[in-house]
């Protein structure tokens, strides 16, 4: 603990969805719990919470069995309609804070922000009632139909679509909140750590999810058909242009054992 290096980072990063982190090089308390929930839940092995070379081989395993597939990858770019942008903004917009109303677009999609989504995955298919069915939202540039609106979406947010069995959980419906919440609930919130609003800094945020039960909507700060995830509160440094990805091999990079030995 407290050991600083760029394969640390790389952990960091990838791990994400395993108790929630951020990317700094340094090994802290979050990385050594992220690490013991990992061996427990997808190596199944005694946790130590320590790096070892069966750890390293389980992270690139792990990448590798929960790939984001091709057809995801389409549904994260923008749909700016006349390509305005090739996928993720042009860069537009001067990087300010609060993120909240940040107009940058950011050059992708954040890299812990997508090892969520890959460990939602994982985690969605320990059971068989809940799967992801599409990610309906991912970067939306200024240039979006509702890219004025949202920031968020600049490259930090992606709302995720869901089916309960055979019913696909969609269109604006009061019975959806039941199943939504408990996806929030008992994933995101139990193995991302994500909280239900946006009160505490550098946490994975789902969006407040609700509907009155006539089918007409609170405001426009619920969601009622997806889960909106998003990396909003991470602080300026763990923001950088190089935690943004564009692609499989902006988001992979090196396998990790290939960085160890280098
Ligand atoms: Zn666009
Ligand atoms: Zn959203």
């Amino acid at each position: 603990k407290g050991d600083k290096d760029e394969i640390i980072r790389e952990i960091n990063i990838r791990l994400a969805g395993f108790g929630g982190n951020v990317p700094t090089d340094e090994f802290t308390e979050r990385t050594e719990n992220m690490i013991k929930q990992f061996q427990r839940d997808y190596m199944q092995v005694k946790e130590t919470g320590v790096v070892d070379m069966n750890v390293i081989k389980a992270i690139d395993e792990f990448q590798e069995e929960y790939a984001i597939s091709n057809t995801i990858w389409l549904q994260l770019k923008c749909r700016c309609s006349a390509k305005k942008c090739n996928g993720f903004g042009n860069g537009l917009g001067k990087n300010t804070s609060p993120e909240q109303s940040n107009p940058y677009e950011y050059p992708g999609l954040h890299r812990s922000l997508l090892f969520g989504f890959c460990a939602i995955n994982f985690y969605l298919g320990r059971q068989n009632v809940y799967r992801v069915r599409e990610v309906s939202s991912g970067y939306r540039c200024s240039q979006h139909p509702q890219g004025k609106t949202t920031s968020n979406h600049r490259g930090k947010a992606l709302d995720i679509q869901f089916n309960k069995g055979t019913w696909e959980i969609r269109l604006r419906k009061y019975k959806n909140i039941e199943p939504l919440k408990y996806i929030r609930d008992n994933f995101f919130v139990t193995y991302l750590n994500a909280q239900r609003k946006w009160s505490n800094i550098n946490l994975f945020t789902t969006e407040p999810i609700g509907l009155n039960p006539d089918d007409s909507i609170i405001d426009k700060k619920h969601t009622y058909s997806w889960i909106h995830m998003d990396v909003r509160t991470f602080e300026k440094q763990y923001l950088l242009d190089e935690y943004f990805c564009t692609d499989a091999t902006t988001l992979n990079k090196e396998k990790l054992i290939t960085l160890i030995n280098k």
